[in-house]
């Protein structure tokens, strides 16, 4: 019998399978798809990620860092913004969860991939997981299976998630978007309703794609998403896009139990995922971590519902207030994007966040005195005429 099981070989399950090795934790690792699996990503990596882990991974993924952000809104009004220490990595995410897989197994942690869990019974001293047709036993098992994940249900835990729909494609860089992007992330709020559209440089192509916290349905995103590579990627036939959707939880709302029993849930599973732009690996990292802590401090005795105490003040409190913001500004992106993300310092702090230097709590503190300040002061309107990428 392991110490623990976990499920999902995602950023949330690989850095809790590591988390407890480290300490010296039998574990074994699952994962339904055959590894490395493509997981539907625009793989930016926020830089306070990287604070979780060691040198070793700064140094197999800090090539392609991120110092640049151009934020626009419906195709224009753009605001860039560079910063000298990078606030992101973009990474291919084939390779980054394999390379933390790798890492766990080379503390010890069994991996088993094409595994896919389909029952979790939990009894008073044990779990008793099916995958794959086998049966393996367990003292205690992470549900870290995404936001599709059905292992905290079959466990009892979570409620019915708040969603996010979104479309994704690697698009070539025939048309030399990279260059005019010179190393920044693109974010155009005013692509579709209660969300917004993305280019970022990656590989040598391009991850172009689009998502909303909005109810919009699956017809009317791909409208927005053709509409969107209309505007940046003149020339390109939106049609001939290999375009892929999928799911982002939207955090920052209390969903039930993070633990019950024997199990606990962590990552996507979850839903900690930012409610405002959808950045969910440095969540789903640190909630593994969390949840690997856990299950050590429980084989010693400690009761495993710290866990949700510990998530809730290290991720959720940042999450509701992030879920708050993005309520208030999806109401109204044009306006914030005028008179708030268009101001050079307001970036600044965004990206300071990012990168792991403050909280959530702190920026939107600052942002509402400036906020109030901005408006008082009735800003012009900021950014060059004719498209976002003409300066
Ligand atoms: C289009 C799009 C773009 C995104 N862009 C970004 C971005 O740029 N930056 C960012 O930070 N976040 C981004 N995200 C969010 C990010 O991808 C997720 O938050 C992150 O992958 C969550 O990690 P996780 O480990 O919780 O789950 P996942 O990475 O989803 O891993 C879950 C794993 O569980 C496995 N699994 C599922 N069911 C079972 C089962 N029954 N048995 C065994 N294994 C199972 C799956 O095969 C999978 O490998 C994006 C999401 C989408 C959809």
């Amino acid at each position: 019998m392991s110490d623990a099981i976990v499920v999902g070989a995602g950023p949330a399950g690989s850095t809790a399978a590591l988390t407890m090795a480290r300490r010296g934790l039998d574990v074994l690792l699952l994962d339904a798809q055959p590894f490395p699996r493509r997981k539907i990503c625009g793989g930016a990596v926020a830089a306070r990620a990287f604070s979780l882990l060691d040198e070793e991974f700064y140094a197999a993924f800090s090539k392609n860092a991120v110092r640049g952000v151009i934020f626009a809104y419906g195709g224009d009004l753009p605001v860039r913004y560079d910063r000298e220490e990078p606030y992101a990595y973009i990474v291919d995410r084939a390779e980054f969860d394999q390379y933390l897989v790798e890492r766990a197994q080379r503390v010890g942690v069994r991996f088993r991939d094409a595994a896919e869990v389909t029952a979790v019974r939990t009894e008073a001293h044990l779990v008793r997981v099916i995958a794959g047709g086998e049966e393996f036993r367990a003292r205690f098992v992470v549900a870290a299976d995404g936001v599709r994940g059905r292992t905290a249900r079959l466990a009892g835990i979570g409620g019915p998630p708040d969603l996010a729909l979104t479309l994704e494609a690697d698009v070539p860089d025939d048309l030399g978007v990279r260059a005019r992007l010179d190393g920044a992330l693109l974010i155009d709020y005013g692509a579709v309703r209660s969300g917004y559209g993305w280019i970022f440089p990656r590989g040598d192509g391009l991850s172009v794609g689009i998502g909303t916290f909005g109810a919009l349905s699956g017809s009317a995103l791909r409208s927005a998403f053709r509409r969107f590579v209309a505007a940046y990627l003149p020339g390109l036939d939106p049609a001939s896009v290999a375009v892929r959707g999928y799911l982002v939880p939207r955090g920052g709302r209390r969903r039930g139990p993070l633990c019950r029993g024997r199990v606990l849930v962590a990552g996507d599973a979850a839903g900690l995922a930012d409610p405002f732009f959808g950045e969910g690996i440095h969540w789903a990292m640190l909630s593994g971590k969390l949840a690997g802590e856990a299950v050590a401090a429980a084989l010693g005795g400690e009761p495993l519902e710290r866990y949700a105490e510990r998530v809730d003040h290290e991720i959720g409190r940042e999450l509701r207030i992030a879920r708050y913001t993005s309520l208030l500004f999806y109401r109204m992106p044009g306006f914030f994007h005028r008179h708030l993300v268009s101001k050079k310092e307001i970036i600044g702090q965004f990206l300071d966040m990012v990168a792991g230097h403050q909280g959530y709590r702190a920026m939107v503190l600052w942002l509402m005195a400036n906020l109030v300040r901005q408006v008082l002061a009735r800003p012009a309107p900021a950014g060059a005429e004719g498209g976002v990428f003409k300066s």
